[in-house]
């Protein structure tokens, strides 16, 4: 481990002399800057730094180069995994004042923006302009573009439009030594040179503070359809996911919960025996109006034929409001019922969704709880909250978790599809990773960051 100075009055006196960068560090502001959306997740920063420009970050990282202190970045802390937690203290680098919406260019299909603006922000932006800024992360309100970029933040339309990599063309970052970089393309295609920028992205603020981002936005699709479907089961409703996919069909989201969710949340719907039903199916399909109504009712066939119970349509904004409202309920009603809520985000291959989740009977029988199962079906990345009735099941729970893992990464999966490693996962990586890939990753870390101050404990140092 490496050993960190504390932030002496002698180092305070210098950050606050970088012109123009905001310290703050009342106590009761230090706690909120100590916490993401993690349940449990919480390490006290010594300071708090909220910088407006990119020379303020370059000043503060060559600073911590030569100091040897912690720089923590951060967007809005809505992380699931604990990224953004200053596990060995220093400062916290909040972007959230970084939240200029540069330039959006209707002619070239792109926006330029610092990495504080928040993801419906964008979308809106862009909306005027009759363009689509597809990622979607459920906390699209209240999470950063930067913070999408740095965890590869996905959401219900990935089945269709993939995540926040595929939009980032390009990107500027200050490294970890102070230095700035460019990577990436400003055009739809470019191929000079290594990928730092789909390096950058996913890299979990442990390479790089990003500090542009040059987005591909595409046309916003016309119109948009969205069916309910009640299954008695699980397992059929994720084989019908899997014929659905498999007669070619492309809708922009199919998402599913489980038994448990709609006994939680099924009084949102409405539908008349929701919270009795065994599975329910979001889908959406968006494009030119008469095609997506072909398309739902094609889909909502493979439904019935696929052993629905009931099926509800929805054109009008309202109803389609009604359906998303429960799916986005969930979560919050999960923690509310349950002390203990361990949040997974496993991914398996679509084509096995249904074999996993009649697993998860075996796994909750292992150590006597609640697995609750949501998500993203037409990805195969299923949310899956482990819930006890008391935090003393805690060690247990862990064991079931790390048993889930193992299964998924047997299956041909990955243990997390959106919410990334941060410290929640490191423990795991060795199941998923080569000991060859994770040296080879941790020598990555090590060119950017030769003196591990850069969200140093999280994902391999
Ligand atoms: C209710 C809820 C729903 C959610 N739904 C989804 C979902 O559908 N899909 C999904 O993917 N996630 C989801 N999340 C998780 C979270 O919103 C995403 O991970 C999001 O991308 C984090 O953005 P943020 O601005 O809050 O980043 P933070 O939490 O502040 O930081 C996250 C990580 O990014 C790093 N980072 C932040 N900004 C920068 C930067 N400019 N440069 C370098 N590194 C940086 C941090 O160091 C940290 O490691 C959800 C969270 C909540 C609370």
């Amino acid at each position: 481990m490496n050993d960190y100075v504390p932030i002496t009055a002698e180092i305070r006196k210098r950050i606050a002399a970088i012109k123009g960068m905001t310290i703050i560090d009342a106590p009761e502001k230090l706690d909120e800057f100590g916490r993401d959306k993690t349940p449990g997740a919480f390490h006290l920063p010594e300071l708090v730094c909220e910088a407006t420009e990119v020379p303020q970050i370059q000043a503060l990282l060559r600073l911590a180069n030569e100091c040897r202190f912690p720089v923590i970045p951060r967007g809005l802390g809505t992380g699931l995994a604990g990224g953004a937690i200053p596990i060995h203290g220093g400062v916290v680098l909040s972007l959230a004042k970084m939240n200029r919406i540069l330039a959006i260019e209707p002619r070239n299909m792109i926006a330029v923006v610092e990495p504080g603006v928040p993801n419906l922000t964008l979308k809106n932006a862009v909306r005027q302009y009759g363009l689509c800024y597809p990622p979607d992360p459920a906390s699209n309100d209240t999470c950063s573009i930067g913070g999408n970029a740095a965890t590869n933040a996905g959401g219900p339309a990935c089945v269709k439009y993939g995540t926040t990599r595929d939009y980032v063309l390009g990107l500027e970052a200050v490294l970890p030594s102070g230095e700035l970089v460019e990577a990436g393309v400003r055009t739809r295609k470019g191929v000079v040179g290594y990928d730092l920028t789909r390096l950058l992205v996913g890299s979990e603020g442990t390479l790089g503070v990003i500090t542009k981002l040059i987005l591909r936005l595409i046309p916003h699709p016309a119109d948009v359809t969205t069916l309910v479907a009640l299954f008695p089961k699980l397992s059929p409703a994720m084989e019908t996911i899997t014929m659905i996919l498999m007669r070619g069909h492309m809708p922009a989201t199919l998402e599913f919960m489980d038994a448990r969710c709609l006994e939680l949340a099924g009084d949102i719907l409405p539908f008349e025996g929701v919270s009795q039903a065994g599975a329910m199916l979001l889908i959406e399909s968006d494009g030119a109006t008469e095609a997506i109504r072909r398309e739902i009712e094609a889909i909502r066939t493979l439904c019935l034929e696929g052993g629905a119970s009931d099926t509800l349509v929805a054109t009008d904004a309202e109803k389609r409001k009604q359906m998303w409202d429960v799916r986005r309920e969930i979560s919050l009603r999960i923690e509310e019922a349950h002390p203990l809520d361990i949040q997974e985000d496993i991914v398996v291959p679509i084509g096995r969704i249904a074999e996993f989740v009649e697993c998860l009977p075996e796994f909750e029988a292992a150590y006597g709880g609640k697995i609750y199962a949501f998500g993203h079906s037409g990805d195969g990345n299923i949310h899956l909250s482990v819930t006890a009735g008391s935090f003393d099941a805690r060690p247990q729970a862990e064991q079931v978790v790390r048993k889930i893992i193992e299964k998924v990464v047997a299956m041909g999966g990955t243990m997390s599809g959106e919410h990334g490693v941060g410290i929640a996962k490191q423990p795991f990586l060795p199941i998923e990773l080569s000991a060859e890939s994770m040296r080879l990753q941790r020598a990555i870390k090590l060119l950017f960051d030769p003196n591990l101050i850069l969200n140093p404990g999280k994902l391999f140092a």
